[in-house]
């Protein structure tokens, strides 16, 4: 898998650029945050989806989280201009916090 770098277009109030087609018009539509204590095995997913829907789950596979060993959270976006739908992942990584979106290939 490769990880993409988040790219900022400083002329328009440092929006976020679509990884795919580099436009600013972005729209979030789903946040999923990943908690868990230090290499634990069971992991929390709360997810909110445009507004109106909530859950929290206890799972026990930790594959979905972009942190192998802590906390992660991932917003998913769509874009106006092309057909994205991928996430951008904040990610803690061994005291530091990693920002990438997911593959778009
Ligand atoms: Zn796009």
């Amino acid at each position: 898998m490769e990880l993409c770098i988040v790219h900022y277009n400083n002329e328009l109030n440092g929006s976020i650029q679509c990884p795919k087609c580099h436009c600013g018009n972005l729209h979030h539509v789903k946040v999923e945050i990943f908690s868990r204590q230090e290499d634990k095995g069971e992991v929390f997913n709360t997810v909110f989806s445009k507004g109106t829907q909530i859950s929290i789950d206890k799972i026990l596979e930790a594959s979905d989280n972009p942190s192998s060993r802590r906390e992660g959270l991932k917003i998913w976006f769509t874009c106006e201009n092309c057909d994205l739908y991928s996430a951008l992942n904040v990610v803690q990584h061994k005291g530091e916090t990693l920002l990438y979106w997911d593959d778009i290939s």
